[in-house]
């Protein structure tokens, strides 16, 4: 339940107030015009469900400290007994699947189904990374000399600093922490400030599982406390997921740190393939869910839709029918398709999205930004409400349009009519900045193999909705999408240090 409370921070294995903050309750802006608290609300109807305190850098001095003083003991532990910690995790994420999943989608506006899915990812990765404790860490290789001994080992970096966006508000925190923690580093995590409700429970689950005091922290607040991680010397690994725009700024900053690293997740501007071999059942559902599921609030959702002449019409016909009936309502309910967008900030930037695609010269083809009376369900009338908006363009006339490069991050999808073949589809779908993830709809498996080896993709689907994420598979992007791989096995190779070690068997010092 949501609460009455301003809520801290978790530093060094205690509830912390914001430092030289006094009493969160008592004041709401500090000196310097800060806002001191923030609040989280439901997207569905703007009612506020907790309060938090804004971190400053003092915490995150704090929180680092905690982290850095922890550390040496932490890796001591075998992997085994670090990975303890997490299944106690693993086991409250399955008994509160409903509980959390119902929280997920009161603080971020995701469909039920979706807010569920995301405690279902959470505890996939991290049952992954607890379960990697049992699995071999490094290499024996074979040495030039015969008496020598040739390995690589592995040992943790240190203090691991974690930013998260509040799209998967418990799986991304989990796809980085779990692994950064059973590989023997310490970490210092700061939620999205649109749900710190979220960072809360993960917070308290880490309290609960007995993890011993510094190696878990956690600061709420924005960008700014994000900032104060990135940049502070003892900080060895940034994993961060979010924007392009920030992910990019820390990429540069750190990637320039000699001995710091950084993994950076960031957006896209996906697309999907729809040759003349397509099953078009397929094409249809894979579009639409690709494209409105989540509001269109995913790292994957697609945002063009590039589609062989042979089928164009039939398709557009059947998918803008889709689009104008899709049921936009309370996530809470199960029958929603669509629910809000996260904050109203983002309302507007989707709006300004939109005007760019009819500035430029698109045919709008559904326009359902702003929902007709009665489609907001009643008790909802302060949520961030949005509808699907899909337009086409002519894209042999003008291959330079804004609104096919930059990522909205909302239910807004282009449809481009291509003729010729896969090559000239690829052409199409690979002029973006991006490459995160992407699909091809076809029949024919010469076609499906051009995508997956041509597509500038780091994640590839083939007659399947562009949306999804299987732990035991690198997840990120190439291009201006992905710098490093801050989840799942890759992840590894970001949170640990490698050793080459060799050794002399025998007496002979040659
Ligand atoms: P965002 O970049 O605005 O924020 C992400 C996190 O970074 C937040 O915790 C924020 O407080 C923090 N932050 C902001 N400025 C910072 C700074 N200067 N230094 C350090 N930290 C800072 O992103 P968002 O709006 O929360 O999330 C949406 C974006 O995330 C979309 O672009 C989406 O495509 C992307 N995303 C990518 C993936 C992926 O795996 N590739 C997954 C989910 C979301």
């Amino acid at each position: 339940q949501a609460t009455e409370q301003v809520h801290g921070h978790y530093i060094g294995g205690e509830w912390t107030d914001s430092a030289g903050r006094g009493p969160a309750s008592s004041r709401t802006q500090s000196d310097d015009g800060a806002d001191e608290t923030f609040e989280s609300r439901n997207p569905a109807t703007g009612e506020t469900l907790a309060t938090f305190q804004r971190g400053t850098e003092d915490d995150v001095d704090a929180a680092l400290e905690a982290a850095d003083d922890a550390f040496e003991e932490w890796r001591e532990l075998s992997y085994i007994d670090r990975a303890e910690y997490l299944w106690d995790i693993y086991h409250e994420l399955r008994d509160r699947h409903e509980e959390l999943g119902e929280i997920v989608t009161k603080e971020c506006g995701k469909e039920i189904s979706e807010g569920k899915a995301d405690v279902t990812e959470a505890w996939h990765m991290v049952e992954w990374a607890a379960g990697n404790a049992r699995h071999p860490h490094g290499d024996v290789v074979p040495s030039e000399i015969g008496s020598k001994d040739a390995y690589m080992r592995r040992k943790p970096r240190g203090v691991v600093g974690c930013i998260t966006p509040w799209n998967f508000p418990v799986a991304i925190p989990f796809w980085h922490m779990a692994i950064a923690l059973v590989e023997g580093n310490t970490v210092v995590w700061k939620p999205a400030e649109q749900t710190p409700w979220c960072g809360q429970i993960i917070a308290e689950m880490m309290d609960d599982s007995g993890i011993p005091d510094g190696v878990f922290n956690m600061v709420q607040g924005y960008g700014d406390a994000g900032a104060a991680i990135t940049d502070d010397g003892r900080v060895d690994t940034v994993l961060f997921t979010g924007s392009a725009e920030v992910g990019h700024e820390i990429a540069g900053k750190v990637g320039n740190e000699p001995g710091k690293l950084a993994a950076c997740e960031m957006g896209g501007k996906n697309g999907i393939v729809i040759t003349e071999e397509a099953d078009l059942d397929i094409a249809v559902h894979s579009a639409v869910m690709s494209s409105f599921k989540t509001t269109g609030q995913r790292c994957v959702s697609s945002e063009r839709l590039v589609v062989h002449s042979d089928v164009y019409d039939e398709f557009k016909e059947r998918f803008v029918d889709v689009a104008q009936k899709i049921a936009v309502g309370d996530p809470l309910e199960e029958d929603t398709f669509m629910g809000p967008a996260i904050e109203p900030d983002h309302v507007e930037k989707i709006r300004q999205h939109n005007d760019l695609a009819r500035e430029e010269g698109a045919e709008v083809l559904v326009d359902r930004f702003e929902l007709e009376d009665g489609e907001i369900p009643d008790g909802h009338e302060d949520g961030n409400w949005v509808g699907p908006f899909v337009y086409e363009v002519d894209y042999d006339a003008d291959d330079d349009l804004r609104c096919l490069q930059e990522e909205c991050f909302g239910p807004h999808v282009a449809l481009i009519e291509y003729d010729g073949d896969i090559e000239r589809a690829l052409e199409i779908h690979n002029d973006t900045p991006y490459g995160l993830a992407g699909a091809v709809i076809s029949e024919d498996y010469r076609q499906l193999n051009a995508f997956r080896d041509r597509a500038d993709l780091g994640l590839a689907y083939a007659n399947l909705p562009c949306i999804g994420a299987e732990v035991q598979l690198p997840f990120g992007g190439v291009k201006k999408s992905g710098n490093g791989y801050p989840s799942a096995r890759e992840a590894i190779e970001a949170v640990t240090e490698r050793t080459a070690w060799t050794m002399n068997n025998s007496k002979d010092i040659e």
